[in-house]
């Protein structure tokens, strides 16, 4: 059976797992990741690839689980070298059909009864799982990325850096060094 699409019919939902596919198009990842930290941000290089499984409770819930897998290009904030990380997370989704009396609230309601689990609703007939994905991904995304992030493990300094970082020797240790020198 063909997966459905990141967009898809409540209609074509039951209560087994159907396993969905798509992805969030580097056109979107780059108005929404560059911003992200200060002047330097996240640049991504291809698109983020989104797959999982979805099915409608007995209530009439869409409940969506999916892992998402992106590779961004950053430079460390602390010693602004370029680094490239690739993530790959996992998240779950309750959606919840929006009541009529609330369709007037355009905006989007999220709530959270616990940190695992979010609870969103949709309006319509309709359900388009490309902004849940979009923003669990700006929320993997750290705003302080360093080399760690990167796996590269620590930050690269150059010497001189190295040298502007070192504080300069208090100047009344320097009679005791040359004593050391003397006494080596
Ligand atoms: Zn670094």
């Amino acid at each position: 059976m063909k997966a459905l699409d990141l967009k898809f019919r409540v209609d074509d939902l039951n209560p087994s797992q159907k396993e969905f596919a798509g992805e969030l198009p580097l056109a979107l990842l780059q108005t929404c990741l560059p911003g992200m930290v200060g002047d330097l941000g996240y640049r991504p290089q291809t698109a983020a690839t989104i797959s999982g499984q979805v099915y409608l409770s007995a209530g009439g819930e869409v409940v969506v689980t999916g892992e998402m897998t992106v590779t961004v290009d950053f430079d460390c904030t602390r010693c602004l070298a370029p680094r490239t990380v690739s993530l790959t997370s996992s998240h779950e989704h309750v959606l919840v059909k929006r009541r009529r009396e609330r369709e007037a609230d355009a905006e989007l309601v999220v709530t959270s009864d616990d940190a695992e689990v979010d609870t969103e609703t949709y309006q319509g007939d309709e359900i388009d799982l490309t902004e849940v994905f979009r923003q669990d991904l700006v929320l993997d995304l750290p705003m302080n990325p360093s080399c760690e992030l990167g796996g590269t493990g620590d930050c690269e300094f150059d010497e001189d850096t190295e040298k502007a970082l070192e504080k300069p020797m208090d100047p009344r240790w320097a009679p005791l060094l040359e004593l050391k020198k003397k006494m080596n």
